[in-house]
Order: structure tokens, then C-alpha cells, then sequence
């Protein structure tokens, strides 16, 4: 059975159809690759599987283990074990990382922060404010990630912005959540890091057009673009 199962999945934002009956299945501790041009909607997706306030569905139906989640608010699909780390991460004035990170602790946040890169003695004291880069945030988010142990981890462009993660990063990141059995969907504009991904699928036009191993989905998406349309939208 799928851990996540997305089925006739629409959205719009004003008179703008982003999403338009997407389907999408994640096997359980799968790495999947979400590979789409910018403002294909990816992002949307990934509030609307977390539940995001303002992000409800206008058709279709999204399930977790079994079960229709499209009615929970974010706090309880967080209780069921889906997280997510944002592509701009927020800030926290007056929290520390050490505090941040025990928030959701089934982990060490220091053995946490050494997963991404982050010197423990260094950060643990910090605050998670302006004072961290968006780099170090970025790190940071995925450390809380790690902490939370989740059953699917959505890891929203963890390659992306100034002191991004190198490719090896995320695949020490990706791996270690496949150890504990966390399923991943790792969304990215990049064609590189779908290679990381077991299966990966190509959003266009609002639905997935495409979904293969990662070298064929790839194939089909090069330099920001969907080559199935060549960057048109498709069906637009
Ligand atoms: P991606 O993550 O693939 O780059 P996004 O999901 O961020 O794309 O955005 C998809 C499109 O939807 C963009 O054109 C964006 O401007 C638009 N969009 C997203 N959310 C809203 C919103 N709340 N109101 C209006 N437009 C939105
Ligand atoms: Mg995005």
C-alpha cells in the first residue's frame, strides 16, 4: 500500500488553476523526486499536503496510510508523522537552536546538527533569527527534520539559496531519514538531485505528466524546463 496517495488533486489560487487533478502515489520509504520548472506549483503541492492554512483542495483527495487527511488541520498530520522543511525556512526570535531542535526531539539535536554540517558547540546556543544565514537556517530545518523522525519528510528545495547543501549533503541527509524508514519527497528545479531519488516525477501543467526511475524522468527535464511540452505547460 502507498504511504501517501494524492488522487484527482486541484487547486486554485484566485482565478489561477495551479494543481489540475494531479495524482501522485509514495510507496512507504521511498525516495521520490518531484522535478518541475519554477511556479510549476511544488511548492503548493507540499502546503497542501501539510495542510498549510488557505490550502484546501477544490477537488481530489489526498491519503495517509490509508487514510483521507484532506479535513486535518497541520498539527494533526504533523501528529501522523508528516514534516516538512521548508523552502524558505521561518525564523523563531528569542528561540535557540538547542530549544528549536528539542521541540521535536526523538533525536540527539546535537548528532542532529553534525548530520547537516553544523558544528553543535557553534550553533546549539543560537538564536533561530536573522542572525543565521538563510543557509544555516536551511540546515537548521533540516536538523529539526531529523530530530522529528517522521513517517514521510517533505524536503522542499534543500539545494537551493546562497550556502547551499552540496549534493553529498543531502544524500548524507536523505539516507540517514531512510534509515529510520522515513519516506522522502524531495522537491528540486535541479536535475542532478533527482538522481538521488529512487522513482522521481515530472509536474507540468498542473497534473504529474511523467513518473520513472530518475534517469528517465530527468530525460525529460533539463535546465528549468519540461522537454514533454518544451516548456510550454502541458495540455496548457
Ligand atoms: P514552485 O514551488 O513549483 O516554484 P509554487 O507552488 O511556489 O511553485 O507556485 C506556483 C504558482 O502559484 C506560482 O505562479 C505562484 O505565483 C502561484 N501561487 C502560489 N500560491 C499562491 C497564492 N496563495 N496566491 C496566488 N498565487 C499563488
Ligand atoms: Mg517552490
Amino acid at each position: 500500500m502507498a504511504l501517501l496517495n494524492i488522487n484527482g488533486l486541484s487547486f486554485a489560487a484566485g482565478d489561477r488553476t495551479i494543481l489540475d487533478g494531479l495524482n501522485l502515489a509514495l510507496a512507504e520509504q521511498e525516495i521520490h523526486a518531484l522535478l518541475g520548472a519554477n511556479g510549476t506549483g511544488k511548492s503548493t503541492l507540499a502546503y497542501l499536503i501539510m495542510g498549510c492554512s488557505g490550502y484546501v483542495g477544490s477537488a481530489g483527495e489526498i491519503r495517509f496510510a490509508g487514510q483521507p487527511i484532506d479535513a486535518l488541520p497541520l498539527h494533526e498530520r504533523a501528529k501522523l508523522g508528516i514534516t516538512m522543511a521548508w523552502q524558505e525556512p521561518a525564523r523563531f526570535e528569542g528561540l535557540r537552536v538547542e530549544d528549536y531542535l528539542a521541540l521535536k526531539s526523538a533525536s540527539d539535536p546535537a548528532d542532529c546538527l553534525r548530520r547537516v554540517g553544523l558544528e553543535p558547540d557553534r550553533y546549539l546556543q543560537r538564536a533561530v533569527d536573522k542572525t543565521l544565514s538563510g543557509g544555516e537556517r536551511k540546515r537548521i530545518e533540516l536538523a529539526s527534520v531529523l530530530a522529528l523522525q517522521p513517517r514521510l519528510a517533505i524536503l522542499d528545495e534543500p539545494a537551493s539559496g546562497i550556502d547551499m547543501l552540496s549534493l553529498q549533503e543531502i544524500v548524507d541527509v536523505i539516507q540517514f531519514l531512510n534509515k529510520m524508514q522515513t519516506t522522502v519527497l524531495l522537491i528540486t528545479h535541479r536535475q542532478e538531485i533527482a538522481h538521488i531519488a529512487d522513482r522521481a516525477s515530472l509536474l507540468c501543467g498542473g497534473r504529474i505528466v511523467l513518473t520513472g526511475a530518475p534517469d528517465a524522468v530527468a530525460e525529460q527535464y533539463r535546465a528549468r524546463r519540461c522537454l514533454m511540452c518544451d516548456g510550454e505547460a502541458c495540455r496548457a
